[in-house]
């Protein structure tokens, strides 16, 4: 197996992990019901209050905060596995990926975020939105 390949596919048990975590049931957004968006339609108004209609469509508030929360906890995972396949897959996914990014260079950033996450075990103030 590649260390490409053994990269993608540690990366891909990660995302599953997350999601199993954050969501263990699969269930859809309770908020939007898994469309992504949400409508703010005026009864009277809009055309189509019931259904809700293009112009009040909204990028749903809770989508966009589960998928900040999965985001954040994969790239803690990707830092706590401290695997350089995995980071550089990683990095891939995130479109952070250069051609010139070194074995070694991943090695520190993965120390030096693993440090940061060491130290910023008390939750930050912000934590709590969304809940
Ligand atoms: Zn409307
Ligand atoms: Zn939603």
């Amino acid at each position: 197996m590649s260390k490409e390949t053994r990269g993608e596919i540690l990366l891909d048990a990660i995302y599953d992990e997350v999601d199993q975590r954050l969501n263990p049931n699969q269930e859809e957004c309770w908020y939007c019901g898994g469309e992504g968006y949400t409508y703010d339609c005026i009864d009277g108004c809009c055309i189509d209050a019931e259904s809700g209609c293009e112009d009040c469509a909204e990028p749903c508030i809770e989508c966009r905060i589960y998928k900040r929360d999965r985001a954040r906890a994969i790239r803690e995972e990707v830092i706590k596995s401290d695997d350089v396949d995995i980071a550089r897959a990683w990095l891939k996914s995130v479109g952070r990926w250069r051609d010139n990014i070194t074995n070694e260079q991943i090695r520190t950033q993965l120390a030096a975020e693993r440090g940061k996450l060491l130290t910023a075990a008390t939750p930050a103030p912000d934590s709590e939105e969304g809940t």
